[in-house]
């Protein structure tokens, strides 16, 4: 059985707050937004994190970032990625996501 959150959302057993889906990527926004925009872009295919992303997915997942960015309006003002990854990333959810942020002038550049 699987027990990833992300995996039930995907599926529809625990609600998600939908915003983009196609073949291979589902999007929904975080339950504990960090700025006005805050969506989560996940490979509808159970992977851990980004040490396991193939090159197919890795191209559905920027296709969905332009289009997600596009569509929450924030290609133009602007937005950040993340991906935390493993313990020192401070990664919570074990299947790989995609933080798309934006909507108002972040704080400082972390790196
Ligand atoms: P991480 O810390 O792994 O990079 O990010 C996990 C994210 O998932 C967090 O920002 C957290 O708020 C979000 N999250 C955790 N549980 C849920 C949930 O049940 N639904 C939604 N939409 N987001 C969740
Ligand atoms: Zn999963």
């Amino acid at each position: 059985m699987n027990d990833c959150l992300f995996c039930k959302i995907i599926a529809g057993e625990i609600p998600g707050n939908k915003v983009y889906e196609d073949d291979r990527v589902y999007a929904f926004r975080d339950i504990n937004p960090q700025a006005p925009v805050h969506v989560l872009i996940v490979p509808k295919k159970h992977m851990d994190n980004i040490l396991e992303c193939d090159a197919e997915t890795a191209a559905a997942l920027t296709d969905a970032i332009r289009a997600i960015a596009r569509q929450e309006g924030v290609a133009e003002s602007g937005f950040r990625v993340i991906s935390n990854c493993g313990h020192d990333g401070a990664q919570s959810v074990k299947h790989l996501h995609i933080h798309l942020l934006g909507g108002k002038a972040l704080p400082e550049r972390m790196a």
